[in-house]
């Protein structure tokens, strides 16, 4: 693709790492096919070619966003499918990043949904804040009725209770079983902890029962994706920059040997740190070094223990999941197919899996008619398997497939 940046909008190093992008975009569409906003709505501006399209514009002509491009590209779910599909390499991750970003910081949005998009940003990475906003928005529920559609969107997804945690709280979990193999960090996220601790309670359970010592830093905060698809730099960055630090200070005092995230999409970006840093002559070799350790679970557990399951007598339909960070962020794929075989089940894959299933983040919030849509869709192809375990890697795709009330859903 052309483009046409002034050597001065070039001194940027946003615009410098956006243009070598776009320059690679040869406009043929082909990851339209697989992006979930164009096939549903059937806009070119609601697809990647039509968004890459307006971001360029945007940046090359400095131009103020309008209410019109913002709509187009905050429909985009993030998801990724079209990075899969692209001959060309497009890294549509920081171009949609990058422009997030531009809209940030010099469009006004109204009143409603900056009070909204803050509120989120605020109170999804902070585990105190949830709570209390879970108390409130129980107390809330019969009058949600009055309240505006997004806010109602909001208070479904919080829960009216969390469950109980089995396993104390503590900073290293160490190994009983046998030999120490490897120590690792694990990213114990935000939400997900209380949402959820039994993920990361198996996560644990399952590493120390394998030789690996787990160590879970007191001080490590949210991923800091959400706010970075929020376009909320700074907020953001303080998370990144805590986070770094913290698991530099690790690596070199304690030989750690991986990062692991148990949630894709927290995953993807810690894969992105070395990027977002590259630039940044403090940060640069620390984050890149984050970036490198890093590993979603499903692939440390298949790559580099050597598990064994039980055979069971009865089989059980296991439906995979693969979540939009997993396949298209991560490339990840094999890994936890072959993890969930081993435990020899009948494992299934789901047709149009490729297809977000509408969480994205809080996508399902900020669009919930889209997010619906993807949704419905999903579960029909879902319950064309007739499974009775739904098993998938993110926290975001459990609460939103969950969310339906018909399935039960399983982590490995
Ligand atoms: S990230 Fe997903 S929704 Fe966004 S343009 Fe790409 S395929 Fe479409
Ligand atoms: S598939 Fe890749 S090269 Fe083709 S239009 Fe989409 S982003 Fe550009």
């Amino acid at each position: 693709m052309q483009t046409n940046f002034s050597n001065e909008q070039l001194k940027d190093k946003d615009n410098k790492s956006s243009e070598q992008i776009l320059r690679k975009c040869v406009h043929c569409g082909m990851c339209n096919n697989t992006c979930p906003t164009f096939i549903l709505l059937g806009d070119e501006l609601d697809g990647p070619r039509g968004r890459i399209y307006l971001i360029q514009d945007m940046l090359e002509n400095e131009r103020k966003p309008s209410a019109n491009v913002v709509k187009h590209i905050d429909r985009c779910l993030s998801c990724y499918g079209c990075m899969t599909t692209c001959p060309s390499n497009v890294n549509y991750m920081h171009i949609i990043d990058h422009g997030r970003k531009y809209i940030e910081k010099n469009y006004q949005r109204p009143f409603f949904d900056r009070l909204i998009r803050n509120a989120l940003s605020k109170i999804l990475p902070n585990v105190k804040l949830f709570k209390i906003m879970s108390y409130l928005a129980k107390i809330g529920k019969p009058f949600q009725f009055f309240l505006p559609s997004k806010i109602k969107n909001m208070m479904d997804l919080i829960p009216s209770s969390f469950p109980k945690k089995i396993l104390k709280t503590k900073e290293i979990y160490k190994t009983k079983y046998k030999k120490k193999v490897a120590r690792v960090a694990l990213l114990t996220g935000c939400v997900q902890k209380e949402l959820s601790p039994q993920i990361n309670e198996s996560t644990i359970r399952i590493l120390n029962r394998h030789g690996v010592e787990v160590v879970v830093p007191e001080k490590i905060r949210c991923c800091g994706s959400l706010n970075h698809h929020l376009g909320k730099n700074d907020d953001a960055h303080q998370d990144f920059i805590n986070n770094i630090n913290i698991w530099y200070d690790q690596y070199l005092k304690g030989n750690l040997d991986a990062i692991l995230s148990n949630t894709s999409g927290c995953g993807t970006t810690m894969k992105d740190y070395g990027f977002i840093f590259k630039d940044d002559k403090e940060m640069k070799k620390k984050a890149k070094k984050i970036s490198e350790l890093t590993k979603d679970v499903s692939e440390y557990l298949s790559e580099s223990l050597n598990l064994k399951f039980k055979s069971k007598e009865k089989k059980l339909r296991i439906a995979y999941h693969s979540a939009c960070s997993m396949q298209h962020g991560q490339k990840i794929h094999s890994q936890p197919m072959n993890l969930l075989e081993k435990t020899k089940n009948e494992i299934l894959e789901i047709p149009e899996g490729h297809i977000c299933c509408g969480s994205a983040g809080t996508y399902n919030i900020l669009q919930s008619k889209i997010a619906k849509q993807l949704l419905k869709n999903k579960v029909k192809n879902i319950e064309s398997l007739k499974p009775q375990i739904i098993s998938t890697g993110n926290i975001g795709c459990i609460t939103q497939i969950a969310n339906v009330r018909i399935f039960q859903y399983f982590i490995l």
